[in-house]
């Protein structure tokens, strides 16, 4: 008689703890998949993309990024590192570095290279 209601009960538990796992799954593997998506952006990228630096700075800079190695007015990875530090950004002059020779999330590259 009173073993209804408890059978009811560990139903509807097995049933949630299912559905968990389940959502946990879906989820590990969409974050999965979008850390390997090529375009996402790298801690630059982030800051060219978003709205801390004025639109006027971001074209600036990623022409500086983007002055090509032979070039004499290219400015060195380290001094760009220096200015955006002195400016508040947080970066380190590797992150710089691997955007600049594009070897970062940005342009789809693996994710063991994507740490800050
Ligand atoms: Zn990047």
């Amino acid at each position: 008689m009173c073993t209804t209601p408890k059978n009811q009960v560990i139903v509807f538990l097995v049933h949630t703890s299912n559905k968990e796992t389940e959502l946990s799954l879906v989820k590990r593997l969409d974050e999965a998949a979008s850390k390997s998506r090529p375009g996402l952006a790298c801690r630059l990228g982030s800051i060219l993309r978003g709205n801390d630096m004025s639109a006027e700075e971001k074209t600036y800079l990623q022409k500086v990024l983007e002055t090509p190695a032979d070039d004499p007015a290219r400015i060195p990875t380290t001094a760009i590192t220096q200015a955006l530090h002195q400016e508040g950004y947080q970066i380190g002059v590797a992150a710089v570095n691997r955007h600049r020779r594009r070897e970062c999330r940005c342009y789809g590259m693996s994710p063991k290279f994507m740490e800050d």
